[in-house]
């Protein structure tokens, strides 16, 4: 064979092999720490995303680079978070309160090391419904079949928790399915499943996703006997509004009113307080930037940044507050 053809058997193999085999991922040069986020049609995802986009502006004078990685949620980022096998990690408030506590998934096992970074935006309980599953309240779950979402988000403690409060047994009284959350709009439009619950900020590609089907669907509301006990009794919930106008295919033709928690950066004791100073630092420096990374976003307000964060501030955090005027 003569060397141009040589060469250019080469350059086709090389041109095939690469196209059928992909290139092994190429790691970034500078360190890496990553966000702990939630599965990738909710809402953390974007968070993380968001908050890893302000700090990387200035990669090159911090030296390090933040990655949003996706998971199960919150139980699951806590863990990872106060095992020191993530940096950091956004979980819902009243996880955090069970973590800090030692209850539920942590009984016994208080976490103490856990430190708050930024307080973000209002998740809503939320349970998507198929309108020809016909339930209008909680207690029409009676005898169907729902997804609570994968042990790693607070999904299951909340739903066993609140059908608990209506006197539904969960062994007896309906048919319970644990898929991750990415996978049940699919599974309410194939029929799969009658309802899924997923607490979430508005609005979301979840949501979304599962309106555009055949099946007909809608928010169910939680009722107020419920908001009433639960925001009454505990300081991580508050009572939430889920606005419809995104939602352009649901049934809903009002704002559905439900139970609302907050969801929050985090970190462990560990964290070192140059990285939390200069990803709080970024945040608030670029608000408005921040903000325009996601609609659920939308009403972030310094106060709602630095508020009810449940389990400390981080050093790192603290001095960014201090220096901004928003912590005395
Ligand atoms: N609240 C959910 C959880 O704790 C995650 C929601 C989201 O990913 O936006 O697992």
């Amino acid at each position: 064979m003569s060397l141009v053809a040589r060469l250019f058997l080469l350059l086709f193999l090389a041109t095939f092999t690469s196209s059928i085999f992909p290139s092994p991922l190429i790691a970034f040069d500078e360190p890496m720490q990553s966000i702990k986020t939630g599965n990738i049609t909710g809402v953390y995802y974007a968070a993380g995303s968001a908050v890893a986009k302000m700090h990387n502006r200035k990669l090159k004078e911090y030296k390090l680079r933040l990655i949003a990685e996706a998971s199960e949620g919150s139980i699951a980022n806590i863990d990872d978070v106060a095992n020191g096998l993530a940096s950091f990690g956004i979980a819902q408030a009243n996880a955090l309160y069970f973590a800090k506590n030692g209850e539920h998934y942590w009984q016994d096992t208080p976490q103490d090391k856990l430190r708050s970074v930024l307080g973000l935006y209002t998740e809503a309980f939320t349970i998507v419904a198929a309108v020809d599953a016909g339930i209008n309240s909680l207690a029409d779950l009676k005898g169907k079949t729902v997804n609570i979402g994968e042990l790693g988000s607070t999904d299951g403690i909340q739903a066993k928790g609140i059908l608990n409060f209506i006197g539904l047994d969960l062994e007896k009284d309906l048919t319970i399915t644990e898929k991750p959350t990415y996978e049940a709009s699919e599974l309410l439009q194939q029929g799969d499943i009658d309802a899924y619950f997923y607490t979430v900020g508005h609005p979301n590609l979840s949501v979304k996703e599962a309106s555009h089907g055949d099946r007909k669907i809608m928010i169910v509301a939680p009722g107020q006997e419920l908001i009433d006990f639960l925001t009454s009794n505990r300081e991580d919930l508050v009572e939430r509004v889920i606005p419809i106008d995104y939602y352009t295919e649901i049934a809903n033709k009002e704002p559905v009113r439900t139970i609302g928690v907050k969801a929050i950066l985090f970190c462990n004791t560990d964290a070192d307080e140059e990285v939390v100073y200069h990803m709080v630092k970024e945040v608030f420096e670029n608000l408005d930037l921040f903000k325009q990374q996601h609609p659920a976003f939308a009403n972030l307000t310094p106060e709602k940044l630095t508020t009810e964060l449940i389990v400390p501030l981080h050093p790192g955090a603290k001095r960014y507050f201090k220096e901004a005027g928003l912590l005395r």
